[in-house]
């Protein structure tokens, strides 16, 4: 399998440049984002309960989203390998991704960052949230929240992975194309 964690802040592009790795490599997409969405649209009281969170820009319990990582994983154990997007999102994550992973004898080949800065990234979301309608993609205050959360929860998963030096900064600006044609060199590498 190919794992492949794809890393960066809110409105780095993750989701977009998912969709081409997808294409080309044939992995599948797991993304806690989608599967929370999901289960907040579902009118359960999970969702409403994970609504409430997003809605704040504050991330859900690791337990809750590491038990949705794994019931995917676990269904689509015949893939070639996967695109976790989103995850891990807190240290704890990554190293419960690598108790899991081991669980069934696989690891994760690479962790791609995007890297963009921080006004690229407001205004990506801003427009992002005009055509998706995600509530958390329209409030300046919930996007900074997301932003500041990201720092301080998330940033330490790139200290996760550098020590098993698998991490790798790619520039996230620039066209769709030259972004993926930096991400397949980096996949290349790693293969
Ligand atoms: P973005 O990358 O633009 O923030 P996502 O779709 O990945 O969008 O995530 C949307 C929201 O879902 C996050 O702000 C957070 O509240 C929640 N979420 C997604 N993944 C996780 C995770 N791994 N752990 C905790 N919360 C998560």
């Amino acid at each position: 399998m190919f794992n492949l964690v794809i890393f960066g802040p809110p409105g780095s592009g993750k989701g977009t440049q998912s969709e081409y790795i997808i294409k080309k490599y044939g992995l599948v997409h797991l993304s806690t984002g989608d599967l929370l969405r999901a289960e907040m649209s579902s009118g359960s009281e999970l969702g409403n309960k994970i609504k409430k969170l997003i809605d704040r820009g504050e991330l859900v319990s690791d337990e809750l989203v590491q038990q949705m990582v794994k019931n995917f994983v676990l269904k689509n154990i015949d893939s070639k390998g996967f695109i976790f997007d989103g995850f891990p999102r807190t240290t704890a994550q990554a190293a419960w991704l690598d108790d899991m992973l081991a669980e069934i004898s696989q690891c994760v080949t690479l962790m791609l960052a995007l890297d963009v800065d921080e006004n690229e990234l407001r205004t990506r979301i801003l427009e992002r949230g005009k055509i998706s309608g995600r509530a958390d993609d329209q409030n300046v205050d919930i996007i900074n929240n997301r932003i500041a959360v990201y720092h301080k929860q998330t940033q330490p998963v790139i200290n996760f992975y550098t020590a098993q030096s698998k991490f790798v900064l790619v520039n996230g600006i620039g066209s769709l194309d030259d972004v993926f044609a930096r991400i397949c060199a980096a996949m290349d590498k790693a293969k």
